[in-house]
């Protein structure tokens, strides 16, 4: 098992396939795009694969992939296909732009459920936000996952002047189809230009708005599974769910049982955290990488990196030493 000194277990591992995206959403990258990682310095497919392995075997039940875009990886089909193989659970964050060419390959992967990040249902507004014309493939995409019989959850970064008008929209979708929206807070990474005060919308907030638009009645608070990152809700009666990821305003890092693998094989015991080990040089090297995963998360602070209040959190001297989200994967 792998453990930290808080005494939690980390049994969920999300892999950064890349850090290269077909999109350049305004909150996450910049629109030049970031310097490229050079490719000698990215985990191969089989390497990916390989600690992958090593990390089931220590405890690991549960694999994301994530990235940058991770279906736009070369040979990710083979990289799912060696993944799946493994004892564990296997799921993926896209921006679904390129996942009608994926559609076998998810489903020999045994990927039955994938989280789609979307962040207006009005074309125009959500081009503007990722920068591209892509509304219309992401939007029949989504719509194709749910007829296969994919379980959809769609991932909305809530921001003030921005979506915070759409949030009765996205509530209204849920009322028709078997979806599950989940607003998530919007996070300072480097760059990212991040204030609370001009763009944040809170978790309080987002419900608010949708108890009175609904009445407080009608909304129902589920009960969350453990370590779940989010706070789940549904309208009574409704086919969909919805949910709020509340990073800055309400930290779930009690249950955190995360650990990211970046595209060049380092570990982040913590989103925030600015401090990585790296784990392809050592395993490039033929040593044993165990004990460094074991040592790394046992290290890891009790709650965002040691940004526990909000101001810490807040503090552009603390937050922008974070790598960007497109390098983290999410
Ligand atoms: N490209 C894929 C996608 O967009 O789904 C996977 C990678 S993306 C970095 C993973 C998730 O991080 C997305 O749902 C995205 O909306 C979210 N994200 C990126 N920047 C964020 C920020 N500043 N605050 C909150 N969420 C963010
Ligand atoms: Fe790309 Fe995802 Fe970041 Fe948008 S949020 S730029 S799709 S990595």
């Amino acid at each position: 098992m792998i453990k930290d000194q808080h005494g939690r277990i980390h049994k969920y591992l999300r892999i950064s396939l890349l850090d290269r995206c077909n999109l350049r959403c305004f909150y996450c990258m910049p629109e030049e795009g970031i310097p490229l990682l050079p490719k000698s310095h990215i985990m191969t497919n089989e390497e990916i694969v390989e600690i992958a392995k090593i990390f089931a075997e220590e405890g690991v039940s549960k694999i994301r992939l994530t990235g940058g875009e991770p279906l736009i990886r070369k040979g990710v089909e083979n990289i799912l296909e060696g993944l799946s193989k493994l004892d564990v659970q296997l799921t993926m964050t896209t921006n679904a732009v390129v996942l009608h060419k994926h559609w076998e390959h998810l489903k020999s992967a045994g990927i039955n459920s994938l989280n789609i990040s979307l962040d207006s249902l009005q074309a125009e507004k959500m081009n503007r936000i990722m920068r591209r014309d892509k509304f219309d493939v992401i939007w029949n995409n989504i719509h194709e996952a749910m007829d296969r019989g994919l379980h959809v959850k769609i991932n909305v970064v809530a921001m003030k002047g921005v979506n915070d008008d759409e949030i009765i929209d996205f509530i209204q979708w849920t009322k028709k189809k078997p979806i599950h929206v989940r607003f998530i807070e919007f996070m300072p990474f480097k760059d990212n230009n991040w204030d609370w005060d001009v763009k944040g919308i809170s978790y309080a907030e987002i419900i608010e708005t949708i108890e009175s638009h609904f009445s407080k009645e009608s909304v129902e608070r589920l009960t969350d599974r453990p370590n779940d990152t989010s706070k789940n809700y549904r309208i009574k009666g409704a086919p969909g769910t919805f949910a709020v990821i509340s990073t800055v305003t309400h930290p779930f890092c009690d249950t955190c049982d995360r650990i990211r693998l970046t595209a060049d094989g380092k570990i982040k015991n913590c989103l925030f955290s600015n401090i990585e080990t790296d784990l392809l040089t050592p395993f490039r090297k033929g040593n044993d990488i165990r004990p460094i995963i074991h040592k790394s998360i046992w290290g890891k602070h009790a709650a965002r990196a040691g940004m526990e209040d909000f101001e810490s959190f807040a503090n552009p001297n603390l937050n922008q030493e974070n790598r960007s989200m497109i390098r983290i994967g999410g």
